[in-house]
């Protein structure tokens, strides 16, 4: 096989997405389950190489090596080209070709449009490795349009109150921010600390997120009918009493599990993904035209399941450290 369920390319020895430092890796995007520090040399797209820096320090990798999308890369008989995966900004799916075989490593992916993130492109293969994040039939996400209209709704209703939404650093916030914008937000959006790095940096690589602010420093009752991006833990502890009566939301794509809006104290659950739901997934699997499949990053079994009734070859990897869209302390 030229790859291996470790998503290692033996030909190359080069691993996919590694969860340890390895002499070379391939990085889908800058979530800390997928990008971590100190391999050896990274290949990568320049915004994931940008994002990686930025979080983990300008030598977090032995060297980088900056890959643009559609760019084919020989390396001795092995190719790998990246392709957009419409997932965060810089995020790419690879594919790797070798004699003829054509094997497709989604890493995280959404087919929906994104202006935060390269539009996602479908990519024919033999082999398709494809996440299972949201890979049960229960979740179908609704448009963010329609989950950013309840949240403006809800400012307007109580212009008393200040909206905290709940969002993580990399990739959510942005998009969460972008999408407001788009709706017509046009009043400053005020941000917790740890998001500022990551906007400046999303802003510096093309993505305008208009006027954004500080929230620490504030004055509360100035911050009545104003909307507070944070991380979701912030939401819930003191930091939060700085503000007005606050109204505490959340944007993620589990906020369609009630269970889990009511555990993490959510007063507004806003059903914001970055993954694809369960008819995309289906979806993506049929035209790729892979007829093997392997489901790796989340709900695998259900996913493994269908693909059998489509009469393909399927089966689960189970690649240690994946936990995605906002576990506590996890990646979205
Ligand atoms: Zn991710
Ligand atoms: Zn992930």
């Amino acid at each position: 096989m030229l790859l291996d369920r470790n998503l290692h390319i033996r030909a190359i020895d080069t691993y996919i997405d590694p969860g340890v430092p390895r002499e070379r890796a391939i990085i889908t995007h800058g979530h800390a389950d997928h990008a971590r520090s100190g391999h050896g040399a990274v290949l990568a797209t320049p915004d994931t190489i940008a994002i990686m820096k930025v979080r983990y320090g300008e030598d977090c990798a032995g060297r980088f090596q900056a890959l643009d999308f559609g760019v084919p890369l020989a390396i001795d008989d092995v190719t790998i080209t990246l392709y957009p995966a419409g997932h965060i900004l810089g995020s790419a799916q690879v594919l790797v070709e070798h004699k003829g075989q054509r094997v497709v490593v989604t890493g995280d992916y959404k087919r929906l449009a994104d202006r935060t993130a390269q539009q996602y492109e479908l990519v024919e293969c033999d082999l398709l490795v494809t996440e299972a994040t949201f890979g049960l039939p229960v979740f179908q996400h609704p448009h963010p349009r329609t989950e950013i209209a309840r949240l403006l709704k809800s400012v307007a209703d109580q212009p008393e109150r200040s909206h905290l939404v709940g969002c993580y650093a990399l990739g959510k916030a942005q998009r969460v921010i972008a999408l407001l914008r788009d709706a017509g937000w046009n009043k400053p959006i005020y941000l917790h600390g740890a998001m500022i790095r990551l906007c400046e940096l999303y802003e510096d690589l093309g993505v305008a997120l208009g006027d954004l602010r500080p929230a620490t420093g504030a004055v509360k009752a100035e911050m009545a009918g104003q909307i507070v991006i944070a991380p979701p833990s912030a939401i819930r502890d003191r930091w939060s009493r700085r503000f007005p009566d606050p109204v505490t939301c959340q944007a993620s794509g589990w906020m369609s599990v009630k269970q889990r809006a009511r555990q993490a104290l959510v007063e507004l659950p806003l059903v914001i993904s970055d993954h694809c739901d369960w008819g995309e997934l289906g979806q993506t699997i049929q035209e790729t035209g892979a007829e093997t499949v392997w489901v790796t990053h989340g709900r695998e079994d259900a996913l493994v399941y269908w693909c059998k009734t489509q009469g393909l070859a399927a089966e689960p990897l189970n690649i240690q450290g994946f936990e995605d869209d906002g576990g506590e302390g996890a990646e979205e």
